[in-house]
């Protein structure tokens, strides 16, 4: 490859041993002790002129003893870092440093990190250990840890493809819709190149019934998983990721490139996807070994790292603003030919947990938007009035010794709810159910990415998550005694009243006035929300033996709307316009056929830019 070569002529010779890739970083290994404690003037200068991400790590036979270098690790760090666990990678000369507090371990401008790979020979990683433990968390980290031969193979071949002299007879930059075009759900974006493709998301339609609309169409011509370089996944929601373990198992073993919580997000709500479907006596369209073949071939960026992921695709992530870990994605093509945002789902606003969607791209040709909220009449009430509507709403069910009952989805809302209350000194009992517990060890593993707001709460002592207040249940029993603790606040899956415990809840809480249900989040046509919204008071039940019985509901009901992890229709103009550069094209999808002609007109109209809203199937040339 002419660009190892080109390595070769920059670093002094004989200082490198050998040279591996991991996806689209060049691993420089070097048996030269000299060379490895001065080696950071050759590496900015080959930086420089090949763009590339390089590492510099030392060959085995330079690493100190392992025992020596946790000792050495110890006096580097101060002991506030609370180290919890310090672990090995020898095959690429590694160290992972596992500590509550990962920012004492790396110390001031990375000085401790430095400190130890200078005087240890291994390459230090910082993890963090989350307050609140998660299962899911823990488990990939293992993955990752035990898979190391299989995942340097695997980043090795990846690397080798992204670095490879490719060469097609194709001219164009296309975007095809195989999902989620002129629809909200099961969206799936193809974007092909003049040397690659590549799929931004692959979902599903959550409530669906009907296989011909719930996937999206990969059985068209455009689509081979065998012609795909990689699979971008904005964020965890189903809608977004739900195919993903079937592209797995139907035999794609390319990349996924995710942030890090989007990944541990993704298997979490996957692995629940499969288990409700089973529960219920249906066949998931695959089993959870999608899901780990999914995680196996996990790359995992940061906002604002710039990344190769094909010949001529360098991919950015930013903060979408929606839920946690969510991105929006950039892609640079062709050193310059064209630039394409695809920014949804997206939040152009602040709340508690999240910063607002990013605007900070420097060129943006093709823009593809959402258009959930894109009507006239989609304004959302400001953020201070609906926390104010929440928590009279909360408090004066517990004057009446009440208790609250919140249907929500277990990711994002719960949390914003829980962040919400604790912000108002609110002091009374709230009880978690289902999963939102497991969610919250996600949310508490990356503070990073959470709002300013939240991130000043957690570093001085504050986070909201671990505050007393919060209990979890996880039993019958424990749900039971729940009911007896009056006046308490309890916030249940599923967010829409279509499953789960909110549902034994509902049963039997919903015939007393003293409580409270209040929704803080969308309710979809046909499900059981949406009918009590409307106004549906009488509520068949199967009861324990098989038999119907009515629940004459008499509790109050109120919905608290604005919380949504969507920008409204003000947010969605406000985006394009606070962009610095105005996009050539839009591109509106994820909407309904109605939100997007009235989108469309006032994009065209306020911006003067040429707006497409396109149906599934249909392919847009942008070069
Ligand atoms: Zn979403």
């Amino acid at each position: 490859m002419e660009i190892l070569e080109k390595l070769k002529e920059i670093f002094p010779k004989g200082s490198i041993s050998k040279i591996e890739l991991e996806a689209s970083e060049i691993i420089v290994y070097t048996k030269n002790k000299e060379f490895f404690l001065n080696y950071e003037p050759y590496v900015k200068e080959a930086v420089s002129q090949l763009k590339k991400r390089i590492e510099v790590r030392a060959e085995k036979e330079l690493l100190m003893e392992k025992s020596e270098t946790k000792k050495k690790i110890q006096e580097i760090v101060p002991k506030e870092a609370q180290i919890n666990k310090i672990y090995f990678e020898p095959e690429r000369s590694i160290v992972i440093i596992s500590a509550v507090k990962p920012g004492l371990v790396i110390g001031k401008g990375a000085e401790n990190l430095k400190k130890i790979k200078k005087s240890t020979f291994w390459t230090p990683r910082v993890e963090r250990i989350p307050p609140i433990k998660s299962d899911v968390v823990a488990a990939i980290r293992k993955m990752m840890h035990t898979e190391i031969r299989f995942r340097k193979k695997f980043l090795n071949n990846v690397g080798k493809r992204i670095f490879e002299k490719r060469e097609t007879n194709r001219k164009w930059v296309r975007i095809i819709g195989l999902g989620g075009w002129g629809e909200v759900g099961r969206s799936c974006t193809l974007v092909e190149t003049p040397k690659s493709k590549v799929l931004i998301d692959c979902g599903i339609s959550v409530g669906g019934k009907d296989p011909n609309t719930m996937y999206p169409y990969l059985y068209t011509k455009e689509f081979d998983p065998n012609e795909i370089d990689a699979i971008i996944l904005s964020h965890a929601h189903l809608d977004h990721c739900g195919m993903i373990p079937y592209l797995y198992e139907m035999g794609y073993d390319g990349p996924l490139y995710a942030t890090t919580p989007t990944i541990d997000l993704f298997a979490l709500l996957s692995l629940d996807y499969i288990d409700v479907l089973q529960k219920s006596g249906k066949n998931p369209i695959y089993t959870a070994k999608g899901v780990k073949e999914a995680v196996r071939h996990a790359i995992m960026l940061e906002y604002n790292e710039v990344t190769d992921i094909s010949p001529d695709i360098r991919l950015t992530f930013q903060n979408a603003g929606h839920i946690l870990g969510s991105a929006l994605v950039h892609l640079h093509i062709g050193n310059g030919l064209h630039n394409i945002l695809y920014a949804l789902d997206q939040k152009f606003g602040r709340s508690n947990l999240l910063e607002p969607a990013s605007t900070n791209f420097q060129r943006v040709e093709t823009l593809i938007i959402e258009s959930t909220y894109g009507a006239k009449e989609d304004v959302m009430p400001p953020r201070a009035e609906v926390e104010k509507q929440l928590m009279e709403v909360v408090n004066r069910t517990m004057e009446r010794n009440g208790i609250v009952l919140i249907p929500s989805f277990s990711v994002e809302r719960a949390q914003e709810v829980m962040v919400i209350l604790a912000k108002h000194g609110f002091s009374y009992p709230v009880y978690l159910d289902g999963m939102i517990w497991d969610a919250n060890g996600i949310f508490t593993a990356y503070p990073e990415y959470l709002s300013k707001y939240m991130q000043k709460l957690i570093f001085s002592g504050n986070d909201p998550f671990t505050n007393p207040i919060f209990k979890r249940i996880t039993t019958r029993q424990e749900r039971e005694k729940v009911w007896e603790d009056r006046p308490c606040v309890i916030i249940s899956t599923s967010g829409m009243l279509v499953g789960g415990p909110a549902i034994e809840h509902l049963k039997h809480l919903g015939g007393d006035e003293r409580n409270t249900l209040v929704f803080v989040g969308f309710q979809a046509e046909g499900t059981l929300g949406r009918r009590i919204q409307r106004g549906l008071r009488e509520i068949p039940f199967e009861n324990d033996e098989g038999k119907t019985e009515v629940l004459e509901l008499k509790m109050e009901v109120v919905s608290i709307e604005g919380l949504s992890g969507h920008s409204d229709r003000r947010q969605l103009l406000a985006y394009v316009n606070n962009l610095p550069v105005k996009p050539r094209k839009i591109i509106l999808v994820h909407g309904d056929y109605r939100k997007m002609i009235s989108l469309q007109a006032a994009y065209q109209k306020l911006f003067g830019i040429e707006t497409y809203r396109p149906i599934n199937l249909e392919s847009i040339r942008v070069v």
